[in-house]
């Protein structure tokens, strides 16, 4: 409690000392949000232009890039990609400030796991990985440089983002107790994409409840351990154990490298890919082939399936005009509320599929003057979190420049907020939100507000689905993803969450 307070009281002196909010500079990036707003109704404009493709894919994330890829790759030469922001990559978009790459959303790709081929094959295909004496080696230039990750808590940094526990501590012993439950949900069958994994009627059990409650009711109280779960839960899904299933909450860890205790001698540090800008990297090379079929600055308003092709109306941002699309198959590539919107008559799966709840989420990079100056412990590493604070901490994006000369130091921090602050996230100015950003830090670095040159600021009001109970098995999004007709469906939200392995392996199944 002393260091607690001592830590408070550095803080507000250097908030009333150093602190200069009002130079801060800054704004909003990425598209405004009135484009995403044409969607909600009014008339239709008439088009000023006609235009056709074979395949026409609407929304350039991820799954919308890996669809047109996969079409491309089955011999279908004229696949065209509208996309409302000016750049493709949707959640996997980059940005630049003072000319340092740094991310505006996704930021990292741990390797591939066996079940996720398609990616595995991009990888090979790209270089990032390569087949050596019979083992898959992984291009270490892009792996995440160590230190990796550390946590701020009792007034020093600690390695890793799971909370130290005392040997023979209460804390350790539900460590350990979590790590075999998470060894019995591995058995069960766990996998990325979810598809991939078996579905049980236990697996069906889990996807039922909350993961609060299947916490509680396995007797898991432990204020770090809980904290821990807190963190990974809005770290993936954008919402907590109270929201997310108790499938969603397994997922996390037995679809990947499991949970290891402290002490675990089979615990590795998970290799991860990230580069400055995160996985806008992935992004740039997955849109490169595609250049001249990417029609950027394009909402798409409607989507009318006819009987010979499908009518796509898109609205054309930089020349303020409508133009028309005919198309002989077109994907959705949106996030499923928003196909709903633009499809006429959309069918009962995809009306079903619209109500699924997504979390908002704000991501600032912060452009600091000099580097923060360091507390006891771990040294400065890629990913960074304060222990209780409300955002998930922050990345340094200058941590994987290749570049030994200094530069400019960016920090990436990230928000993922309570459905109930979406509407202040488009009402509160950018001043209040980039208050809240370092204030968040600020009782970590007292420091940084003295330190801010600029903050930009982006916001998703809808940025990703939310596994909430009923979701990863609803009979919707089983139907959407094996709808096969002249209008499919490829987006993350298919899987009832969103990492760029399941929007890949979506966008990649929708040309079968
Ligand atoms: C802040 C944040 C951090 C994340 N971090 C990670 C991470 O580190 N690793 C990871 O694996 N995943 C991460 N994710 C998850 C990320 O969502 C997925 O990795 C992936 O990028 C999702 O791709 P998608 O194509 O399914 O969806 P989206 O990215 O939602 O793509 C949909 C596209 O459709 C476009 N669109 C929407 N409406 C229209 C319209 N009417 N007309 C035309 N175009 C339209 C959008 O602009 C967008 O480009 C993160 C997500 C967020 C929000």
């Amino acid at each position: 409690m002393r260091r607690r307070a001592a830590l408070a009281a550095l803080a507000s002196t250097a908030l009333a000392g150093c602190a200069k909010p009002a130079e801060w500079q800054g704004g909003w990036v990425g598209a405004a949000h009135e484009r995403g707003h044409r969607l909600k109704g009014g008339a239709l404009p008439a088009a000023a232009v006609q235009r056709r493709a074979a395949v026409l894919v609407v929304g350039a994330g991820i799954a919308g890039l890996a669809a047109a890829r996969a079409f491309v790759r089955r011999g279908v030469d004229d696949v065209q990609l509208l996309e409302l922001e000016d750049a493709p990559g949707g959640n996997s978009r980059g940005h630049v400030l003072a000319g340092q790459r740094c991310p505006l959303g996704a930021h990292y790709l741990p390797l591939p796991g066996p079940q996720a081929r398609e990616v595995s094959e991009w990888l090979h295909e790209i270089g990032l990985l390569r087949h050596e004496l019979g083992r898959t080696v992984a291009d270490e230039r892009h792996l995440c440089h160590s230190p990796q990750e550390r946590l701020f808590i009792d007034g020093a940094w600690a390695d890793g983002v799971l909370p130290p526990a005392e040997p023979a501590s209460p804390t350790l012993a539900q460590y350990r107790r979590f790590a075999a439950a998470v060894a019995r949900a591995q058995a069960l069958g766990f996998a990325l994409p979810s598809q991939r994994a078996p579905w049980t009627p236990a697996h069906a059990a889990l996807d039922a409840v909350t993961f609060e409650a299947w916490l509680a009711r396995e007797g898991f109280d432990d204020a770090r351990l809980r904290w821990y779960l807190d963190y990974a839960c809005r770290d993936d899904y954008g919402a907590g154990p109270g929201t997310v299933s108790a499938w969603a909450g397994l997922h996390y860890f037995a679809s990947r490298h499991g949970f290891h205790a402290p002490g675990d001698d089979t615990a590795e540090r998970e290799p991860v890919f990230t580069w400055p800008e995160g996985n806008a990297w992935l992004t740039d090379k997955l849109s490169a082939p595609l250049a001249g079929q990417l029609h950027t600055g394009r909402t798409v308003l409607r989507v009318a399936e006819q009987r010979h092709g499908v009518e796509v109306l898109a609205w054309d941002e930089a020349r303020a005009q409508a133009e028309a699309w005919s198309a002989g198959t077109v994907v959705l590539a949106l996030p499923l509320f928003a196909a709903a919107r633009v499809l006429q008559d959309p069918p009962d799966t995809l009306r079903a599929a619209a109500a699924q709840p997504h979390a908002p989420w704000l991501v600032a990079n912060l452009h600091l003057a000099r580097p923060l100056l360091d507390r006891p412990g771990a040294p400065p590493s890629w990913d960074n979190v304060p222990f209780g604070a409300r955002g998930l901490g922050y990345v340094d994006a200058s941590h994987q420049r290749l570049d030994p000369s200094p530069g400019p130091v960016v920090l990436t921090a990230y928000h993922a907020l309570p459905a109930a602050e979406r509407g202040a996230l488009l009402e509160q100015g950018w001043r209040h939100w980039a208050g809240r950003v370092v204030d968040d830090l600020a009782p970590t670095h007292p420091d940084l507000p003295g330190k801010v040159e600029r903050i930009d600021l982006m916001r998703y009001g809808h940025a990703m689905a939310v596994p909430a109970p009923g979701w990863r098995g609803h009979p919707a999004l089983a139907a959407l993803r094996a709808q096969r007709g002249r209008v499919r469906f490829a987006h993350a939200d298919l899987a009832g969450y969103s990492v760029f392995e399941e929007a890949f392996s979506a966008g990649s199944a929708v040309a079968g």
